[in-house]
């Protein structure tokens, strides 16, 4: 069922959004860094811990079958909301420990040698470029990297030109977590396929903002975190198509992830087990699932056209405000309410703190991704980042906080 999108009753349902801070209402303008909760996650998991709780798969009671099937019920409904099958969805920690997982199995799969070459962008968080550079220094391959224009768009005549026979793995952010701006999947796939190099997209922005089919867009493999979309913290999933998962081997191993074990070696259960060895984040799962039923429930298209109000008054604000520098300031990619930027003469902890006194909470630094700040001549940003329990009013309260900044540090 869909419900009709109205932002006061989505508002409603985030107790946090109630907060005082010195007396004003607090605009919580981080989401972009941790969602916040709805009362259908914060009750899914508290639920489950007094009714449900037990240790899943293999248990003989009754209290462990309980368990299981809302484990894997919730892995179901977690996969449907990307548009993907149950067991092409493992679960991870969030994702970071999907791409270290990715990279990590890759590694241990001999899939990359000396003179091979993984390509990442200029914009990924450092989430995205670690597992990188630590699997090229392994194996001898090569790191390079698409760069991004003065708009923060991607450069694809360089892309066309580096992604070739010896790139193995192409992996890039689907929106950018500084930039806001929603990367061309397509184009990306279709020059890593003519490659024949194995896709990886991190999805961690554009979950909580977009409509996604994971299977459609055309990557291989794709993470993101539970607690950017409504859903609780050290729970995220990595999705792959099945002959890619079929192809990893194990990265971390342990119990439960087995068909049997000798004292000198073990056989792997098909994915998505093999993947998720040890005890599983099984109230999270749950509380995951509730955030994506809760979410998916709402008239997408319409929460969409709220989000893109925000982000065009957001941007156009900042735009009139003198002395502000927009990172990844353009018209001409689709965008999410997300934005970065600079105030002339002002560091960016101080502009945080300046409107932290007027109760907006927004990131300030380098937002886990350096290189792009380096690319801007940044060492920090401030960074605003909006949901869809965001309202025209916060984006004013903010924007008119902004303007005073100069003023204040004079
Ligand atoms: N990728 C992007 C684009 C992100 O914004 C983040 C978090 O900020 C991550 C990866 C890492 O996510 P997590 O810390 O939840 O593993």
């Amino acid at each position: 069922m869909t419900l009709p999108f109205d932002v006061a009753a989505v508002r409603a349902e985030f107790p946090i959004l109630g907060t005082e801070v010195d007396g004003r209402p607090l605009v919580y303008l981080d989401s972009a860094a941790t969602s916040q909760k709805p009362r259908a996650v914060l009750d899914a998991e508290r639920d489950f811990l007094e009714t449900a709780n037990a240790a899943v798969h293999r248990g003989a009671h009754f209290l462990a079958a309980e368990a299981t099937e809302l484990f894997e019920d919730a892995r179901a409904t977690v996969a449907g909301f990307v548009g993907a099958a149950p067991e092409q969805l493992v679960w991870t920690s969030g994702a970071t420990a999907g791409l270290n997982l990715v990279a990590g199995s890759l590694g241990y799969a001999g899939r990359l040698r000396e003179g091979d070459e993984i390509v990442v962008t200029e914009a990924e968080h450092h989430a995205n470029l670690i597992p990188w550079q630590q699997l090229a220094a392994r194996t001898g391959a090569r790191l390079r990297h698409i760069p991004v224009h003065d708009d923060g768009t991607l450069d694809l005549a360089i892309a066309t030109d580096l992604i070739g026979a010896r790139t193995k793995v192409v992996a890039f952010p689907h929106v950018s977590n500084v930039l806001g701006i929603v990367n061309p999947v397509a184009e990306l796939v279709a020059l890593a396929q003519s490659a024949g190099a194995l896709t990886v997209l991190d999805a961690c922005q554009s979950a909580p903002h977009l409509v996604l089919d994971l299977p459609k867009t055309g990557v291989d493999l794709a993470v993101f975190s539970g607690h950017k979309i409504f859903g609780p913290y050290a729970i995220g999933a990595l999705w792959g198509r099945d002959e890619v998962l079929d192809a990893l081997p194990p990265f971390t191993t342990g119990g439960s992830m087995i068909t049997t074990v000798t004292l000198d070696k073990a056989e792997f259960l098909p994915p998505p087990q093999r993947f998720e060895p040890g005890t599983q984040p099984v109230s999270q799962a749950v509380a995951l699932a509730a955030a994506v039923r809760w979410f998916g429930a709402l008239d997408r298209d319409a929460a969409h056209a709220h989000e893109a109000a925000l982000e065009r008054r957001m941007r156009e604000g900042l735009r009139s405000i003198a002395g502000i520098r927009l990172l990844g300031d353009t018209d001409a990619a689709a965008r999410v309410a997300l934005q970065a930027f600079d105030v002339e003469g002002v560091h960016a902890h101080d502009v945080g703190q300046f409107l932290d006194s007027r109760g907006v909470a927004v990131r300030v630094g380098h937002h886990c991704a350096q290189p792009l700040h380096r690319r801007f001549g940044l060492t920090a940003s401030v960074r605003a980042s909006a949901a869809i329990h965001t309202t025209e009013d916060e984006i004013d309260t903010f924007l008119d906080a902004v303007s005073g900044v100069r003023a204040f540090f004079g």
